[in-house]
């Protein structure tokens, strides 16, 4: 029997619900280190396939193939939060499961997620959990320009409807497909940051310096470090994210998206328990990428440094690049000093999906900002 908290060594195999674009680059991280690494996926063409050892091809609530794969791993972990209870419940009983189940389905709907926050005396917005469209136009009435957000399965802004008085209420219920839903007040942002947290069973842990993000209708286009904004709104921001992740007992990876708005306050937007886009450029930027970092937190290894070591940025690039499926000109952003370009083996583009980013780094924030910015720019389709 081995000790509590002994490391799970190179060699090892590391499971991972889910074989999107974070479960491939974790998956890339760990194969360096000499981990194998298997995977759970229902696309049976998911991002992490060429990389994984193993892939299960298998729904979320598929409990038999998600035990197979936690027999077949040492520890396991995620990179999508939206699995159902008896799945991580099943894994958790062979394998550790990092994060725990707890945690995971906590953070999993928005509405408990915002619930927690509220009991446990986090800042944020404010906002109202509903139940059906009475509720939600009433909720709208009682706080003006809302987004009503459905409580599960919502990302990049999809499940989300903005409002801006009670009369939109059914129909922005019934655009986010009914449910349950919480309708946040529409704040007024001034920035948006993030912060990374890494932390291992046995309760070490480490907090990246705060990225700041910005999105267009509703999806992550860039983010930079350092973030820019003031040493103390930076140690704020830092201690907050930690504070958070410390009380949900997270093992692995919590990012924490935080609003600073025009008056001053800092709010919590939203958790999410695993690698986060808005810290893509770790790998450059920081002594230590998110998703080694990730593998070092779930395997008990000591965690890497979280120092910057030069200015970096991200920009992400969406399916709407692709036209008649036709990739963009990718020599054209690599001609960019400093750009890297990341993709992330998708077959199919659409609008909207995320196909990989383009990452750069730069003497300060701005120029490695400008730098990925001006990669795009040269990426984006000419008219006819
Ligand atoms: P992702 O998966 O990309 O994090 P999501 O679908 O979970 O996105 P949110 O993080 O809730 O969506 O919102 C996406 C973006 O929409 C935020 O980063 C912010 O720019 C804007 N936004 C969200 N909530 C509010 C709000 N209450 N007031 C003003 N803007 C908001
Ligand atoms: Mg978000």
């Amino acid at each position: 029997m081995s000790a509590p908290h002994a490391p799970i060594l190179p060699g090892a195999t590391i499971g991972c619900l889910g074989g999107g674009q974070l479960g491939r680059m974790t998956a890339l991280a760990a194969r360096a280190m000499g981990y194998d690494f298997v995977t759970l996926d229902p696309d049976p063409d998911c991002s992490a396939r060429p990389v994984a050892t193993r892939t299960f091809t298998a729904k979320w609530n598929d409990v038999k193939a998600a035990t197979e794969l936690a027999a077949l791993a040492d520890v396991v972990t995620l990179e999508i939060e939206q699995i159902p209870r008896a799945t991580l419940d099943a894994v958790a009983a062979l394998k550790p499961l990092r994060p725990g189940a707890d945690a995971v389905y906590l953070v999993q709907d928005r509405a408990r997620q915002r619930e927690w926050l509220a009991r446990e005396g986090f800042p944020q917005g404010a906002f109202r959990t509903v139940v059906n469209a009475e509720e939600c136009a009433s909720a709208i009435a009682a706080q003006g320009p809302s987004i009503v957000k459905s409580a599960h399965g919502g990302y990049d802004g999809r499940g989300q409807a903005r409002v801006r008085e009670a009369s939109e209420g059914a129909a922005a219920w019934t655009a986010v497909g009914g449910g349950c839903a919480v309708v946040e007040q529409f704040l007024d942002i001034k920035t948006e940051l993030s912060v990374l947290v890494a932390r291992r069973a046995d309760g070490v842990a480490v907090v990246y310096p705060p990225s700041r993000n910005h999105h267009t209708h509703g999806v992550l286009t860039w983010a930079v470090t350092p973030s820019g904004a003031s040493g103390e709104r930076e140690r704020e921001a830092t201690a907050l994210a930690q504070a958070i992740a410390e009380r949900l007992g997270i093992v692995g990876l919590l990012a924490v998206e935080l609003f600073v708005l025009h008056d001053g306050r800092l709010l919590v937007n939203e958790l999410a328990p695993r690698p986060h886009n808005t810290y893509h450029h770790a790998d450059r930027a920081n002594a230590t990428s998110q998703f080694e970092q990730l593998v070092r937190a779930v395997c008990g290894l000591p965690l890497g440094s979280t120092e910057l070591v030069v200015p970096g940025a991200i920009h992400n690039l969406l399916g709407d690049l692709w036209v008649n499926g036709q990739a963009p000109d990718f020599a054209a952003a690599l001609a960019v000093r400093g750009v890297r370009v990341h993709l992330y083996g998708k077959r199919e583009s659409r609008p909207g999906r995320k196909m990989g980013h383009l990452s750069s780094v730069g003497a300060t924030a701005d120029e490695a900002l400008a730098r990925v910015c001006e990669a795009y720019a040269a990426l984006i389709p000419k008219g006819p």
